[in-house]
């Protein structure tokens, strides 16, 4: 069994969590793997995994797969909170129940994974918290408004975290990428804003893998507790 902390992450089961969970398996990392779809986390066939059918909008979900995670491997060290989804859309056509589902998951999801584990952390006085932004959490696009809102959100409450956590030696991080090869898109229905989107990706030359996200996440996890590297900001180097 590995001597190494436990590391928690939030929508593993693709994209850019699974590339993460990848990365730190193959560092020697045990892990609590978090999504609904449960049979895309098995299938990684990762070693020291927990794995836990979570919907970020569950708080009890969260906290009893935590608990779970850290009776086999001790207390969470580092966690991801990365679950998101994208519905991209024409904001007078979109319908407000993407609305609903990008405020729940993307801010209220965030809430209920730090809550998870934020005691714990500064009862240890040690943790990292990694905050899934995006771009989109630092400038704006006219068809991702609520998405760039709960973005946004994300940067916001993560530099609150920073000022917060800091007093306890606990650090958190916001990473914010541009445009990553993964299953994002699937949540866009509005089918003017996808066309537009691959336009644009295609006038970039595509997007970068999830796995260049996972290899800074977790050299920057490795560096020594005392230091910090507070944002991640990792785009297509045409991306505008
Ligand atoms: P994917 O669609 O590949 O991954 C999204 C992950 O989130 C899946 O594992 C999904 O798991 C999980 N998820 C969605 N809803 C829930 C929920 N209610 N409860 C638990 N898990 C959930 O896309 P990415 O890897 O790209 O997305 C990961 C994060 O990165 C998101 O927050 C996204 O906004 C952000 N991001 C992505 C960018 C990109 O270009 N790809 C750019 C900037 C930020 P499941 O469906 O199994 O529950």
């Amino acid at each position: 069994m590995s001597d190494k902390p436990l590391i928690a992450i939030t929508g593993a089961s693709s994209g850019i969590g699974e590339a993460t969970a990848k990365a730190f398996a193959n560092a020697g990392y045990p892990l609590l793997l978090m999504a609904r779809r449960v049979d895309r986390m098995q299938a990684l066939g990762l070693p020291d995994a927990v794995i836990a059918e979570v919907d970020v909008r569950d708080r009890a979900a969260i906290a009893a797969a935590v608990a779970k995670g850290e009776a086999a491997y001790g207390p969470v060290d580092l966690m991801f909170a990365n679950a998101g989804v994208a519905h991209l859309a024409d904001i007078a056509r979109q319908p407000p129940e993407e609305w609903d589902a990008m405020i729940d998951i993307n801010t209220k999801g965030v809430m209920n994974t730090v809550h998870a584990v934020m005691a714990g952390m500064i009862a240890r006085r040690r943790g990292t918290l990694v905050m899934m932004s995006s771009i989109a959490g630092r400038k704006v696009y006219p068809d991702h408004t609520v998405y760039c809102g709960t973005k946004f959100f994300v940067h916001a409450v993560s530099e609150s975290l920073r000022d917060y956590l800091s007093d306890y030696d606990v650090r958190v991080q916001v990473i914010s990428p541009g445009v990553i090869e993964t299953e994002v898109l699937s949540g866009v229905k509005d089918e003017k804003t996808l066309a537009d989107y691959q336009a644009n990706k295609a006038k970039m030359g595509g997007g970068i893998g999830p796995e260049h996200v996972a290899q800074l996440i977790l050299s920057t996890y490795e560096m020594p507790q005392a230091a910090l590297v507070q944002e991640i900001v990792l785009t297509p180097t045409r991306q505008k």
